[in-house]
């Protein structure tokens, strides 16, 4: 998770580029397509009506209302590349990792991206230029509510320079991987180590 424009959604798809075990969670969403955004690529864009069957259903691992606009979790892409053996991007926001913390702690690692300074922030923002001046102030107010919940986290990283921090986003990733608890069918290799 991070407020917008701390470089999210850059890091996200640098992450999928260079990870081929990890897919991106493609959220439902009632919001307005952006320009240059895609059905079925960006995200599925919903009616109303829609996402509340999706929720009635429970198709949704978690849900959210984000500055008036409904977001979701589709439940069954998941559940497919989990047992794929591959791990889940989301990029959804704290209620969002609040709620699947809530049934899937052990297998949640949870990061906050953050940006280097106010005005850094107000720029990025700026020069993506695909929301108006409304929408921009609304989301910067937001954003310090959202700086607020940082603590929930496992991880804050501090987005400087692109590279840096996919380095430790990386390394984060890595060593999350190597977690003992993590390791599937470890048992039957200690034993088979073990002389009988
Ligand atoms: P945007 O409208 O800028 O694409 O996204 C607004 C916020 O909604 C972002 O913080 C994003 O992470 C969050 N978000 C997107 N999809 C979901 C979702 O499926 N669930 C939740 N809880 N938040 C989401």
């Amino acid at each position: 998770s991070s407020p917008s424009g701390a470089g999210k959604t850059t890091m996200t798809r640098k992450l999928l580029e260079l990870d081929p075990d990890v897919v991106l969670s493609i959220s439902a969403t009632t919001r307005p397509i952006r320009p240059g955004e895609e059905d079925g690529k960006h995200y599925y864009f919903v009616t109303i009506p829609d996402f509340q069957k999706m929720v009635a259903e429970r198709d949704l691992l978690e849900h959210t209302k984000y500055q008036g606009n409904y977001y979701g979790t589709p439940r069954a892409p998941v559940m497919a590349a989990l047992e794929g053996g591959k791990d889940i991007l989301f990029d959804i926001d704290v209620p969002g990792v609040e709620q699947l913390a809530a049934f899937a702690r052990k297998d949640l690692v949870s990061v906050f991206i953050l940006p280097p300074s106010l005005e850094e922030m107000e720029s990025r923002l700026r020069t993506r230029a695909t929301d108006s001046d409304e929408v921009i102030l609304k989301r910067l107010a937001n954003a310090g509510n959202e700086i607020a919940q940082y603590d929930k986290y496992d991880y804050v990283l501090i987005n400087r320079h692109l590279e840096d921090s996919m380095y430790k986003l990386r390394t984060i990733l890595g060593a999350e991987r190597m977690k003992r608890t993590r390791l599937l069918g470890f048992d039957d290799f200690v034993n088979k180590l073990t002389l009988k």
